[in-house]
């Protein structure tokens, strides 16, 4: 497909299709001194983007917002949340969508600036972001996706040559996101709370043709619609435990439709495995904490089948009987999704009655013998069990024997096993420690070779490189970490 415009942009602005009520036509607001950081030319070129597009000047000024690619018409999204349980509206308060990239394989992808500058929604912020979250949700974003884990991705970041206040000064950056939608659970809790049923059609019928477009055959497509958001989001959570990933602000504005994951604030990974670990500073409650994501996942998809109660059936009371149906589901598609994934990482091929039990006894003697999630896993992967407490315990023994016993049972060789874990298992994860060594270089010193260097390792986390074999020290001691939201 030839892209229409210059240097690879192919634009489109589908979101206008919907009722008004969805977004606010909002320029960027131009910025000072606009200097390209960080470019990913891998995803540049995915997205049909001209290899040449960042040496122009105008690729600066583009993802700075101070110039629009042509083909955008400039908008910021409204949307509700729960935010830690209590409902508010929201909407795109520091971010713009420039509009949708037709890639050359004919996806359709949102281009958005973070940090772009104030919007309708923006209540009392600035609409702008600091260099160091910006490069964290890019860092953390682009590892995710290397983990084969659905995610936003992260295509450049630019320093605005502002300032921004927040506990200090902070040197000021944006981010262009892309996403193939930002749909969230949010943005029908807006519908809902603020439109009419038919803006809430009209929403639902845009997300169907957008993401699940098979559906419209179904015999009820709202309510498949439904089921589809469901089973996406308990594969994308049983995703983020396999690598011990912790979101941190797991509300409903930030769980995307299309089941990818979506606002890097606070998240984090967790070292030593422990169920109650959380990162984030205002989660003094443990909401969303490492073993929590599962039943919030749950809740939030409550939240959203609420909304599509209208749509679902004419009579409420058979509404609910349907929708109440379909979220029962969740439990046991999530433990599906996390069985097959567990089994993956312990080698196992087949199904056997005691797979559960044999995963869970493993992670209570992780628990209890504090083992590193990331390292346990690599340990088994190539029989290494030396210099961790868990290895010597007797419940690992014992778990180890019963292991073996059940790898036997399946007629794979040890090679296939160890191929499968090698691949269902990472060297590398970016481990907190790693994360604020190459943050605190490019941001204190404009020193962007750590980082670089890192992004590199992640890009291949299943390569099992002797280079990687260095990420799996742990920094000494493990020290607690703190992440902050609203950066
Ligand atoms: P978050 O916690 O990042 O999901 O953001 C929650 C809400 O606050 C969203 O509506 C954001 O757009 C908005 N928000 C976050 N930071 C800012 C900011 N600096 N200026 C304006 N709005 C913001
Ligand atoms: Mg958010």
């Amino acid at each position: 497909m030839e892209n229409k415009y210059e240097l690879g942009w192919n634009l489109e602005n589908s979101y206008m299709e919907l009722p008004p009520i969805f977004y606010t036509k909002t320029r960027p607001t131009p910025v000072q001194e606009p200097k390209l950081v960080r470019f990913n030319k891998v995803l540049a070129s995915s997205l049909g983007l001209d290899e040449d597009l960042v040496k122009t000047e105008d690729a600066t000024q583009i993802f700075a917002g101070n110039k629009l690619p042509e083909g955008s018409i400039p908008l910021a999204q409204a949307y509700a949340g729960h935010q830690f349980g209590g409902f508010t509206m929201l909407g795109d308060g520091r971010v713009i969508l420039l509009g949708e990239q037709i890639t050359p394989k004919g996806e359709r992808v949102d281009i958005q600036l973070k940090g772009s500058g104030r919007t309708k929604y923006s209540r009392g912020g600035d609409g702008r972001a600091a260099l160091g979250p910006m490069l964290r949700e890019y860092l953390i974003s682009e590892a995710m996706h290397a983990l084969d884990i659905p995610t936003t991705r992260s295509l450049a970041v630019v320093t605005t040559g502002e300032a921004i206040f927040r506990e200090t000064k902070l040197p000021g950056a944006i981010l262009m996101r892309v996403a193939s939608s930002h749909l969230r659970v949010g943005t029908f809790q807006y519908a809902a709370a603020w439109g009419e049923v038919e803006d809430l059609r009209a929403l639902a019928d845009y997300t169907i043709k957008r993401h699940f477009p098979k559906v419209t055959q179904a015999e009820h497509p709202y309510l498949a619609l439904l089921k589809k958001v469901i089973r996406r989001q308990a594969s994308l959570v049983a995703k983020w435990q396999f690598v011990g990933f912790i979101h941190g602000v797991m509300n409903t504005d930030n769980m995307t439709i299309s089941g990818e994951t979506i606002d890097y604030g606070p998240c984090a990974f967790m070292n030593t495995f422990d169920s109650n670990t959380v990162f984030s500073s205002i989660d003094t409650g443990g909401r969303y904490k490492y073993g929590n994501q599962p039943p919030i996942a749950h809740w939030n998809l409550t939240r959203f089948a609420e909304t599509l109660l209208p749509l679902l059936d004419e009579d409420e009371k058979h509404a609910i009987k349907l929708a109440e149906d379909a979220l029962d589901e969740f439990p046991r598609l999530f433990n599906a999704f996390w069985l097959d994934g567990m089994r993956r990482k312990l080698g196992m091929f087949t199904e056997e009655p005691g797979d559960q039990e044999l995963c869970q006894d493993l992670l209570q003697a992780m628990g209890k013998y504090e083992a590193d999630f990331t390292n346990t896993f690599l340990a088994l992967t190539f029989n290494r069990l030396e210099g961790m407490t868990l290895f010597h315990s007797e419940e690992f023994k014992n778990w180890h024997k019963q292991w073996t016993k059940r790898l036997e049972q399946q007629e794979k060789t040890e090679d296939d096993v160890f191929e499968l874990m090698k691949k269902s298992n990472p060297a590398i994860i970016p481990r907190n420690h790693l994360v604020e060594e190459a943050l605190e270089a490019a941001v204190e010193s404009d020193d962007y070779s750590v980082l670089e260097n890192l992004l590199a390792d992640l890009s291949e986390p299943f390569a099992h490189t002797k280079k990687q074999a260095e990420y799996a020290k742990l920094p000494v001691p493990t020290t607690p970490y703190q992440t902050f939201c609203g950066t």
